[in-house]
């Protein structure tokens, strides 16, 4: 396993970020995860006008075009030389006051982290894994809008960490109203009488390029996809359930707060969706 970091252009062996960093103090930046097949980035477009809509997001100015990001990403790729590998480009706000005025930063941070692809154990995709709709509910979209991807994860850790103590792999967040909003770092879909079902955007959630990938491939195969608002108990009567995100993929879920869903293995429907996607990517490679 090769890492290297890519700090405003340039790889650097020991690459540190000033604690003055207001990434480091507040959590001041963006960031994105991009992963590859054959090496070579997947969606990275997507992941770049995603990142220019979260600098928005928090009025920070990108300093370079998405050309640089791209030459950056393929420059950083080539050096760790992996054979399927894990980015992640994050922008901050850069040096400033310890103070929490981000007018003081001048200069934001541009770091490209390459390093092998994360892979979850096999038999989670084969059996399913176990979320817990836990406590902690997703950011008000008015607060701090779960749609930009900023580096103030606080939130999701917190998410994760009431799942872990409930014993199961990751955690099923509702938002303020009650209703269904996202994983802590994956979306969330159900299916139910042949129909998939997931939180719209407005409950408050990233909108995730896997997401979309994969309500455009399950419309062009046929199945009813519905984005909509609902209250936890619609999962009573869930046939299936399953997560995306770049770097899970689907992820099928056979327990939701211990209680088994469906007859306890990765539905038809999600075991399907998993072809179409890895057909995908396999045309990416
Ligand atoms: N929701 C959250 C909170 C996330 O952090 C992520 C990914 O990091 C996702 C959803 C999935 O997004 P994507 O499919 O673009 O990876």
């Amino acid at each position: 396993m090769t890492t290297r970091i890519n700090i405003n252009g340039i790889i650097e062996e020991d690459a540190v970020v000033s604690v003055l960093d207001h990434g480091f103090l507040f959590g001041d930046s963006i960031y994105e995860v991009v992963s590859t097949r054959g090496n070579r980035p997947c969606f990275l477009d997507e992941h770049l006008q995603r990142l220019r809509r979260s600098a928005e997001g928090i009025a920070l100015t990108l300093p370079h075009d998405d050309e640089w990001f791209c030459q950056q990403v393929a420059f950083t790729l080539g050096s760790a030389g992996n054979t399927e590998s894990y980015i992640r480009i994050i922008v901050t706000r850069g040096i400033g006051e310890i103070d929490i005025d981000p007018s003081t930063c001048h200069s934001p941070c541009v770091l490209i982290f390459v390093t092998s692809a994360r892979i979850y154990p096999r038999e989670w995709y084969e059996n399913g894994i176990h979320l817990a709709v836990v406590n902690t509910k997703r950011n008000l979209k008015d607060a701090l809008n779960p749609g930009i991807k900023t580096g103030n994860y606080l939130n999701n850790v917190l998410a994760k960490m009431e799942s872990d103590r409930l014993g199961a792999q990751d955690a099923l967040m509702l938002n303020s109203w009650g209703q269904l909003a996202e994983s802590t770092t994956s979306n969330f879909f159900f299916v139910r009488e042949g129909r998939i079902l997931t939180p719209a955007l407005d409950c408050g959630i990233l909108a995730g390029i896997t997401r979309n990938t994969v309500i455009r491939l399950a419309e062009e195969n046929g199945f009813l996809v519905e984005e909509g608002e609902w209250p936890v108990e619609v999962l009573e009567k869930a046939d299936e359930m399953f997560l995306t995100g770049t770097v899970k993929q689907i992820m099928p879920v056979t327990r939701l707060d211990g209680k088994i869903i469906g007859d306890g293995k990765p539905g038809s429907i999600t075991r399907k969706l998993i072809h179409l996607y890895e057909n995908l990517l396999k045309g990416l490679g």
